[in-house]
């Protein structure tokens, strides 16, 4: 059984593009996981002061993994590419968040998906909406197009 999960990957660290562009390659090379799109490149100011501008994008992936394997894997690619876990928020080479796990509502202690403020972060929106339909709704069943209203495009630039 496959499931279609929505990935955000951000970076503010060490070359921000590339780190987008190496692990959307690692995401595909997971084992049972497919990468079917990506989104367009996305920059914008840190939300909090004193950190480089960050790179966003979403990536659209088949997987047969469990959710929790698969935070397990994104976990990995981010140690991989020099993640350090210092303080919350902090500045990152590599961010990997499971927006979405096909239809599941997940409240885990690790994981809850939907990702809990992914409605507030045009960043997030704005690539996801390139992968989906227009009618698309989350497992929750809210709806993308609502969502998008209530965020506006603001402070966002599309490579
Ligand atoms: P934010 O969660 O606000 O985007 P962040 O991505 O910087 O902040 P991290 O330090 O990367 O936060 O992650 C903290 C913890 O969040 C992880 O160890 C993970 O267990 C948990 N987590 C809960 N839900 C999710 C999710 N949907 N995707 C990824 N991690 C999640
Ligand atoms: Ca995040
Ligand atoms: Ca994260």
């Amino acid at each position: 059984m496959s499931a279609r999960a929505y990935i955000g990957l951000g970076s503010n660290l060490d070359a921000p593009v590339e780190q987008l562009r190496s692990a959307l390659r690692a995401l595909d090379q997971l084992d049972g996981c497919h990468l079917v799109a990506s989104s367009a490149l996305y920059t914008s100011d840190s939300l909090l002061p004193g950190q480089p501008r960050y790179t966003n994008a979403v990536a659209a992936l088949d997987t047969t993994l469990a959710p929790l394997a698969l935070l397990d894997a994104l976990q990995a690619i981010e140690n991989d590419q020099g993640r350090v876990r210092a303080e919350r928020w902090g500045p990152r080479t590599l961010d990997l968040d499971i927006l979405l796990f096909g239809d599941q509502v997940l409240d885990l202690p690790r994981l809850k998906v939907p990702h809990y403020h992914m409605h507030a972060r045009p960043f997030v929106l704005y690539p996801l909406a390139e992968l989906v339909p227009a009618d698309f709704q989350l497992a929750d069943g809210r709806a993308i197009a609502h969502l998008l209203q209530a965020c506006p495009f603001v402070g966002l630039e599309r490579l």
